[in-house]
């Protein structure tokens, strides 16, 4: 998972483009960069690390000019290196181009055979690189033309910041996996990941850029593209349950109400007699006051976060998430003595971190501790962008509900339905249907086959 933010029009554009992916950081902390232009050249800095400790003052004036695009880093595709940080800048033929990238693409395995048979020779190992070589390659007049050129080549997930010398570019992929936001702050245009990073640019949200749309933004103001055949859209719900900050919007709607609604409808679906409702912070608390609110039972904070380390789900290994779930939380015991608690979170994953909350709960005197999750049991994993583990490392794909309550310990466990997350999504007495969106972490229901090339399949069972 990644963040992108692009920046035109303001004569301090790579600072705006720094406060941006300071608001998007939760959605990478591996490496992030900056790439300004002034009009005539590009300037970059991509390091491993927090946005926080690789801007600093002077760094960020050696990146002048009135656009930039910015790009925080978790790795899905290609490793966890100095190599892959993005965004990626290259002169190509027609002129230096730089781009950021949040998604995943199906393809790229077989586009990179391709383009090596060819000639083309790799510096990363990240899916991005493979566009820039199509783009390079293509033979149509203008940069928007050799983007959408080289985009027609590819299948997934893909929403995009692109920077030319005098040109800001952002596309969202005709499904709209990726969500993608375009807004103002008086003659600057910003584009970001998520509204969020608005708050801080003092920016209005204008729109989402839609599926399949290319936002062009040069000198002459902002001008839209619909370069690709009209797809149906799998807007990822994963990002409502869970990736998305919850004072985002995304599709024009308050990701916070959202997950407060899933809150509550999880408690009309697993009711239970309870004394206090906690959630795990931070991701399940817009839930666990719904489900407080609905439920009539107190919510209070019975466990404590540190803010000082980065997402349980998105650290590299085992070792480090269980030792990380008791350096990041710690319980409350005033909160949990003697009483019958409903912890909420947003997803069970391994179900390891699950365990050992449930266990500190039940450590803290929790006479009965009831687990409740805002989300379907997760039994797939992620094609598209999101660094889900392997299908077998998800305690959902081989076991029941029941089985895995018994593994984590809880006296009950439920979670919402699928049915019941769209409802929460969409709104009260909306659709409760896919329609629109992506579910496959949830159902198996995948939007785009993913097939690897021959000779990478062959390469796999070699080494696997
Ligand atoms: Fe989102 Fe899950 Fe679909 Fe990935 S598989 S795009 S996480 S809903």
């Amino acid at each position: 998972m990644c963040g992108v933010v692009g920046i035109y029009g303001h004569p301090e554009a790579a600072n705006l483009a720094y406060l941006g992916l300071y608001a998007l950081q939760h959605r990478g902390q591996e490496s992030a960069g900056i790439v300004s232009t002034d009009g005539h050249r590009l300037r970059w800095v991509r390091e491993m690390g927090h946005v926080n400790d690789i801007f600093t003052a002077p760094r960020l004036k050696d990146l002048p000019g009135h656009a930039a695009i910015g790009h925080v880093r978790y790795s899905t595709a290609g490793d966890s290196s100095q190599k892959n940080a993005q965004p990626i800048a290259v002169d190509t033929a027609g002129g230096p181009v730089a781009v950021g990238h949040n998604g995943n693409l199906v393809n790229a395995d077989e586009l990179r055979e391709r383009l090596e048979a060819e000639g083309a020779i790799f510096s990363s190992t990240s899916d991005t690189e493979v566009i820039v070589h199509l783009i390079a390659r293509s033979r149509q007049p203008t940069l928007p033309d050799r983007i959408a050129d080289a985009l027609k080549q590819v299948r997934g997930a893909y929403s995009l910041v692109f920077l030319s010398d005098d040109m800001l570019i952002a596309v969202r992929d005709p499904m709209g996996f990726r969500p993608l936001v375009l807004g103002k702050s008086k003659d600057t245009w910003v584009v970001s990941s998520e509204s969020c990073a608005f708050e801080l640019l003092d920016a209005k949200v204008e729109r989402d850029v839609e599926p399949g749309e290319m936002v062009v933004i040069d000198r002459s103001g902002l001008r839209t593209l619909r370069p690709f055949a009209d797809l149906e859209r799998h807007r990822c719900v994963f990002e409502w349950v869970y990736f998305a900050r919850p004072d985002s919007t995304i599709d024009g709607r308050s990701v916070y109400r959202a997950r407060e609604r899933m809150g509550r409808r999880l408690s009309i679906e697993h009711s239970v007699p309870a004394d206090v409702v906690i959630p795990v912070p931070d991701s399940g608390v817009a839930a666990a006051i719904g489900y407080a609110r609905e439920s009539g039972i107190p919510y209070d904070q019975g466990l404590m976060r540190s803010h000082y380390m980065g997402r349980t789900f998105i650290e590299p290994s085992q070792q480090i998430r269980h030792f990380g779930v008791k350096l990041k939380l710690s319980p409350v015991r005033e909160v949990l003595e003697g009483k019958r608690v409903v912890v909420v979170d947003d997803s069970i994953v391994r179900g390891t971190t699950s365990r050992k909350i449930v266990d500190m709960i039940r450590s803290a005197g929790a006479k009965e501790v009831h687990m409740r999750i805002s989300s379907p049991p997760t039994v797939g994993p992620c094609r598209y962008g999101i660094d889900t583990p392997t299908r077998e490392e998800l305690i959902a794909s081989s076991r029941t509900p029941e089985e895995i309550r018994n593994f984590v310990g809880a006296d009950t466990l439920g979670y919402l339905s699928l049915a019941g997350l769209y409802e929460s999504v969409n709104g009260a007495g909306s659709e409760a249907t896919r329609n629109g969106f992506c579910d496959a972490c949830f159902s198996n229901v995948y939007p785009i086959r993913v097939q690897a090339p021959a000779r990478l399949r062959q390469l796999r069972l070699i080494t696997a």
